[in-house]
């Protein structure tokens, strides 16, 4: 009898003609994490199995982090499909379990077996109540459900299941680029968009030195979250000191953000078609300042070509904050660091900015040139999750 992990997908097993598109996604991304440990992995349309040669409970929590997984169920494999090896197997499997009730369902993937499904769950409870003490059977609500399958020469026995994350395979979306700030938003922003099976990477303006280095390590510290689901990261920072300065010297204040903000799209914008990303992610989220209100979001997302997508558009901060400490994220966001967009706020941010006048005080300064340059400039970060390459990206910057 061998310990097996039964994968049921996720969202993924709705999918029809190109199912096996997502599978196969699912299992590079497995192989990807698991590539350090001993084990066995294949696949059928329904679910996936992994037999590890140790280390389960390592599997199990590094399966935990994988989206595309619905439930990881814990089982036993027996390399036979006779009942009375399965009636032994199952008091044996169950002999360290504390219950009270249990209830027995079978399934035959071998329709060719001579036993029905119910007169394979009698046999097997037949033989439980008669062989362990205080049990009974509540078909109801019982405290174990056992299940058993019966396939060709072999047989599937489990009870436990762990939640999975759910949501598409990493990368099975392809690629999408996601503005990073150190605050809370914009990590859950990415969260979510990896869930959606969308490969990000990362953007990170800094204007040093009104921005620290700790804020800058404050954002790879957030990368790297995120680099745990996304199964690595690639951050881009752009430091945008003298387009920020120009702004500042010439916009008038009450457009300095929007100013701003329309230039970081524009950057960003130019960066997802470089690295083929189709689409623009950030943690904006309706009305919560100035420069996302409707119009706002309106008056700056004209800049760009790209659609953006706002995971945290329509969530309650106290939403995004669990969402936050849920991803581990949350305690990094709240360290207090200055951030390029918070540096220079003015005392009456314009509420509802006009396209127009943001276009005339476009033309004050050279943005054309500030972009090329920070462009040029940027610094890429690859931030790897496999023990072996970690911290390398001190030594890039
Ligand atoms: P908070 O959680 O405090 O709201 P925030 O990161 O959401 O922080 P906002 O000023 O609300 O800050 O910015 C809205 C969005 O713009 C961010 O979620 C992020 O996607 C993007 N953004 C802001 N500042 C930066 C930056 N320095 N680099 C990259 N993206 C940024
Ligand atoms: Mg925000």
């Amino acid at each position: 009898m061998k310990k097996i992990i039964i994968l049921k997908y996720g969202e993924l097993s709705t999918k029809k003609e190109n199912i096996n598109f997502f599978i196969k996604n699912l299992k590079n991304n497995i192989e990807f994490i698991l590539h350090d440990i001993d084990h066995e992995t294949y696949y059928d349309k329904g679910r996936m199995f992994i037999i590890p040669s140790n280390n389960l409970e390592i599997i199990t929590e590094k399966l935990t982090k994988v989206f595309g997984i619905h439930k990881i169920v814990i089982g036993y494999k027996l390399d036979t499909n006779d009942l009375e090896d399965i009636k032994k197997a199952s008091i044996d499997i169950l002999k360290d379990y504390e219950f009270k009730t249990f209830k027995v369902e079978s399934r035959r993937n071998d329709k060719t077996y001579p036993l029905l499904s119910p007169e394979i769950s009698k046999n097997i409870g037949a033989f439980i109540l008669k062989n362990k003490e205080n049990v009974k059977v509540d078909v109801h609500n019982p405290n174990i459900v056992l299940n058993i399958e019966i396939r060709k020469n072999e047989t599937l026995i489990y009870f436990e299941e762990i939640k999975g994350l759910g949501g598409y395979p990493v990368s099975s979306l392809g690629k999408g680029l996601l503005m990073l700030s150190g605050g809370i938003d914009s990590p859950v922003a990415g969260y979510l968009c990896i869930k959606r099976g969308v490969k990000i990477e990362a953007l990170y303006f800094e204007s040093p030195p009104h921005t620290s280095v700790e804020a800058r390590n404050k954002v790879i510290n957030l990368a790297s979250k995120l680099a745990i689901y996304n199964l690595d990261i690639k951050l881009h920072v752009v430091n945008i000191t003298d387009l920020q300065e120009a702004i500042l010297k010439n916009i008038p204040h009450d457009y300095l953000i929007t100013i701003l903000r329309r230039m970081m799209y524009r950057i960003a914008t130019k960066i997802a078609h470089k690295n083929k990303c189709h689409i623009l992610i950030n943690g904006e989220s309706i009305g919560q300042v100035a420069s996302q209100t409707l119009t706002s979001m309106k008056a700056i997302n004209e800049v760009s070509d790209l659609p953006v997508i706002r995971p945290v558009a329509c969530y309650d901060k106290s939403e995004i904050i669990s969402l936050a400490q849920e991803i581990d994220t949350f305690k990094t966001s709240i360290l207090p660091y200055e951030d390029c967009c918070t540096i220079f706020v003015p005392k009456h941010p314009v509420i509802n900015p006009i396209k127009e006048k943001c276009e005339e005080y476009e033309k004050l300064i050279d943005y054309e040139s500030y972009i090329k340059n920070a462009i040029i400039n940027e610094k890429i970060i690859k931030i790897s999750i496999n023990e072996d390459q970690k911290n390398k990206y001190e030594d890039i910057l």
